[in-house]
This record gives C-alpha cells, sequence and structure tokens, in this order.
C-alpha cells in the first residue's frame, strides 16, 4: 500500500467519524425539539452518546493500526477482502458473513 492510499483511507475514516459525530448530535438533538427536557434526560443522552463516540474512535483507531500493519482492507477472521464494505463503513473489520456469525454468537436467540 502506498502512502498516498493509506492518507486517503486515514481521511476516509476521520470523514466518517465525523459525519456519525454529527448525525449523532442532531440525533440526540432532535429529542429537544419542541419541549423542556425531562429531569435526568440529558445527562443520560450525554453518557449514551460518549459512549457511542468513544466506541467509534476506538473502531477508527484499531482501522488505523490495521492500516499500518498492511492488515487493512480483508476481514480480520477469514482473510476475504473486503474494500466494498469499506466504503460504506470504513472501519468494518470483518466481512458481511464473518460478521453475521459474530451477531448470530453475540446476540443468541433465546428459545432456540
Ligand atoms: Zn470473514
Amino acid at each position: 500500500m502506498t502512502e498516498y492510499q493509506i492518507t486517503k483511507i486515514e481521511q476516509h475514516l476521520h470523514n466518517k467519524l465525523e459525519q456519525e459525530y454529527a448525525a449523532t448530535v442532531a440525533h440526540l438533538s432532535g429529542f429537544h425539539i419542541g419541549g423542556e427536557s425531562f429531569g435526568g434526560l440529558d445527562l443520560s443522552l450525554q453518557f449514551t452518546f460518549n459512549q457511542q463516540m468513544a466506541a467509534k474512535l476506538r473502531r477508527v483507531e484499531q482501522a488505523l493500526e490495521r492500516v499500518r500493519q498492511g492488515l487493512y482492507g480483508r476481514c480480520e477472521r477469514c482473510g476475504t477482502p473486503i474494500w466494498e464494505r469499506l466504503e460504506v463503513l470504513p472501519y468494518a473489520e470483518l466481512c458481511i458473513d464473518c460478521q453475521r456469525k459474530t451477531e448470530r454468537n453475540l446476540y443468541p436467540r433465546p428459545y432456540s
């Protein structure tokens, strides 16, 4: 991977993070339109927001680490190229198949 490509990926990651930051702010501030805030809501929203952004920031940092190690662009689990997926979600770690398997394991259906 060339320096130019690495710079592009870094920009893409940062842009994505900024977009999501703005989208999350817009989403959360929507709760306040046309009314007073309810007791305790502000703090819990703020908390949710911080948690979400911290989690995303961690994933972006991990993605940048993979870029530096030359591992970026492939599924962390099976090695399948995931460039198309990265266009949409630049900090994705897994291909769709592995992602689905992971989600099934993380959220098993209660009665199956
Ligand atoms: Zn995979």
